[in-house]
């Protein structure tokens, strides 16, 4: 089968490579025929050695399949049904953390992708116990959004707790920031305000728009923060959702949420020191919720969300495409040019 592998240690080192369909390594694992597969902003830190990975290794980690074969020990799933996969793979089940139900910051994880093989192909294998069952009305491509989904989930309706009639200001408008968007106003926010830079006029401000945003804010343009000021009348965001990981976007936050508020921390900037407004946090009396990865009851949430709203979703697809053409989607979406892409892996 042909799949997308990253071969080597180092800048690009990425080929179409055939291998063979892997067989089911432990008793309680699946094989599952990949449907489509999405490209994540991981991926292409992969592509230029900007993330850990353990080469050869075939990339991908958001995915829709179907189940082909199952483990000797698998009871609840049988050849047939159709399942997305919580990424979590390898994490070692003993741990404090994993004790805890946290596997997704288990420090043995390998994820499909960059620590096991992944999506980026006809074929993978996965545990069951991380499978989520497609619902009905669902179909296979959106399915393939689960991951960055149950991400958003996690981090807009899990860590943090928005309320019906809060204004939101989710800073940064790629994949994540416009379905963060998306979760805060499918939860009843009643505005909620997208930052962007001038890139996002190509594509992603429009289709934040179609997904709920009302107020989109182009950093180069204008001022972000006196703009949210005059919107909430001076009195602040009630939750800022931080998906930018941009040193200034970061600080601004903390100016922008009023007193009491939330700040959801997502994105994960160039730099591993950041200066904020520290003592202006501790008198606003904020609460801050870093954030990493998927929980297990953000799946099924995430999942249910999209089942419900299909239509609006699929805006987000902006590449369709054959694995052959992986360097011109990757070059698309570094130039953001897009916001989602999906590979067919079957054509
Ligand atoms: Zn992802
Ligand atoms: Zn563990």
């Amino acid at each position: 089968m042909k799949a997308l592998v990253k071969y080597a240690k180092g800048e690009g080192n990425i080929e179409i490579r055939n291998v063979s369909i892997p067989i089911i390594p432990q008793d309680d694992w699946v094989l599952i025929k990949v449907h489509a597969a999405g490209v994540c902003g991981t991926d292409l830190h992969i592509w230029h050695d900007q993330f850990p990975y353990w080469p050869p290794v075939i990339m991908g980690h958001e995915f829709s399949g179907e189940i082909i074969e199952v483990g000797s020990k698998v009871i609840d799933y049988r050849p047939g049904d159709r399942v997305v996969a919580e990424p979590h793979a390898m994490a070692c089940g003993s741990c404090e953390l994993c004790r805890q139900g946290k596997i997704q910051i288990c420090a043995e994880k390998r994820s499909p992708g960059w620590g096991i093989d992944g999506a980026f192909t006809e074929y993978l294998v996965m545990p069951a116990v991380l499978l989520h069952r497609i619902p009905e009305g669902l179909p296979d491509d959106l399915a393939a959004l689960a991951e960055p989904m149950a991400i958003t989930v996690h981090q807009v309706s899990e860590r943090i707790r928005i309320n019906c009639q809060d204004f939101v200001v989710v800073t940064g408008a790629g994949p994540i920031g416009i379905l963060a968007a998306f979760v805060a106003k499918s939860m009843g926010a009643s505005k909620v305000a997208i930052t962007g830079m001038n890139a996002c006029e190509q594509v992603r401000f429009a289709v934040a728009r179609e997904l709920g945003a009302d107020y989109i804010i182009n950093v180069e343009k204008e001022n972000p923060l006196d703009r949210i000021l005059e919107l909430t009348r001076g009195r602040g965001a009630d939750v800022v959702i931080e998906t930018s990981g941009a040193g200034p976007a970061i600080a601004q936050a903390i100016q922008m949420v009023k007193k009491c508020g939330q700040i959801s921390a997502i994105g994960i900037g160039p730099r591993d020191t950041v200066s904020i407004p520290w003592n202006m946090a501790i008198y606003k009396v904020l609460d801050i919720a870093f954030n990493m990865s998927s929980s297990y009851t953000s799946w099924d949430r995430a999942l249910s969300l999209m089942a419900n709203t299909p239509k609006t979703l699929s805006a987000l697809i902006t590449h369709r495409a054959a694995l052959d053409d992986w360097e011109l989607v990757f070059q698309d979406l570094t130039e953001e040019k897009g916001i989602k892409a999906l590979f067919f892996p079957e054509g």
